[in-house]
């Protein structure tokens, strides 16, 4: 196994001058993402396809205008990373796993920048990027391991205000752990972060309840606001996104714990599918913040089992796993999402739950056992295809 990259974040403190470079960067590289978005765009409603290298050779072009010419002010290297970005989110979209590519707003969009070695310095734990003179004086809350040398540097600022900068960076102390004949199933919930199919109940995180209260708070406050009432709805929105800010560092805190904990313990592990188109509906509050908590689960998840040579196995979401019974097999007609405990006729009583957990970790075996790597996107233990009608799980 060659050594795996990791990602280091940390926090750094900006000069005056840094970060009037670094918003001119991120308004550039949202600029050059939006053209090139536009540009192809343009080109799929006549039923073309621009590539990577199109986009990259429509960058110089742009930078040669006289409207453009700003361009050049900034470091090329994040502007033609934003370009490489772009293809990744066609090739997503092309491949139907995500959708397609939308347009960066000056206000709602991450604002970042992506630097590769020719963007950056590093030397002595001082990293300087591109057309700045000082290194960033950055919070180094974790070492970087023994001899670590980022091979891609992003920077970032979130929507409190804060900024991040982020170092991919080889790390020779992770290594595979021994091998363990333990799975587990792992049902996502509302009431519950988790349930696992060993009957386990995980909570969401510390506080998630009073700060849901907050936000939703802060977000009718917002909503009063007049547009364009210039400094209120400023503060307005600032505030919305330092509560939303503290949802999701407590959060994330809590899935890291989790997804160790449950890889260093399991061999496999089952998840369910749930794909981004599944989550657009019912938008309530607990339903978006759980949305996020289950992609930025199954994320880390994902990452750490190759780490450590474990396997992650997602059964699709058209697989009934609410309305099977776990002990025998029988499918209920309707699983309504209010019943939390039922009774099959095999006398089981089940959590629902629980019992979801253990349909789905019973799935990944079966699909496991059809040999390694192999993840069909439609996978049922019996193959029934009919149970492709069961109407998507966030309506249940
Ligand atoms: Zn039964």
């Amino acid at each position: 196994m060659n050594n795996v990259k990791r990602a280091f974040k940390y926090r750094f403190c900006p000069t005056d001058a840094q970060a009037a470079e670094l918003s001119r960067t991120f308004g550039c590289v949202r600029k050059v993402y939006n053209l090139a978005l536009a540009a192809r765009t343009e080109a799929w409603t006549r039923q073309e396809r621009v590539n990577y290298n199109q986009t990259s050779a429509m960058l110089t072009a742009w930078k040669k205008t006289e409207e453009l010419a700003f361009l050049n002010d900034v470091s090329s290297v994040p502007l033609q990373q934003c370009l490489r970005h772009l293809q990744t989110a066609f090739t997503n979209f092309f491949g139907k796993r995500a959708k397609y590519p939308r347009f960066k707003s000056r206000k709602k969009s991450r604002k970042s920048a992506e630097y590769t070695t020719s963007g950056f310095r590093f030397c002595d734990g001082r990293l300087t990027l591109a057309k700045m003179s000082d290194s960033l004086d950055i919070v180094w809350s974790r070492p970087l391991p023994e001899g670590a040398k980022p091979s891609t540097v992003t920077v970032s600022q979130d929507a409190a205000g804060r900024w991040f900068v982020s170092l991919l960076c080889d790390d020779p102390t992770i290594k595979p752990l021994p091998d363990t004949d333990a799975a587990v199933g792992v049902d996502v919930g509302l009431d519950h972060l988790l349930t696992l199919s060993t009957g386990e109940k995980i909570a969401n995180p510390r506080h998630e309840r009073r700060d849901r209260v907050a936000l939703a708070k802060a977000q009718r406050r917002l909503a009063k606001k007049a547009k364009g009432d210039g400094a209120n709805r400023c503060k307005a929105r600032r505030k919305v996104a330092k509560v939303y800010a503290r949802i999701a560092d407590r959060r994330r805190d809590h899935l890291h714990k989790l997804t160790t904990r449950l890889v260093r313990e399991n061999q496999t592990i089952v998840i369910e599918d749930l794909t981004v188109r599944n989550m657009v509906k019912n938008r309530s509050l607990a339903r978006a913040i759980s949305d996020a908590a289950w992609s930025e689960f199954r994320s880390l998840l994902e990452y750490k089992a190759q780490w450590y040579g474990r396997e992650v196995i997602a059964v699709d979401r058209f697989f009934p796993s609410s309305r099977l019974c776990s002990t025998c097999g029988t499918l209920q007609d309707k699983m309504p999402l209010h019943v939390r405990t039922w009774t099959c006729d095999c006398g089981t009583t089940h959590d629902r739950d629980v019992n979801a957990a253990r349909n789905l970790l019973a799935a990944g075996r079966a699909v496991s056992a059809c040999g390694a790597g192999v993840r069909p996107q439609r996978s049922s233990p019996d193959g029934q295809s009919a149970m492709k009608q069961e109407v998507s799980r966030c309506e249940m």
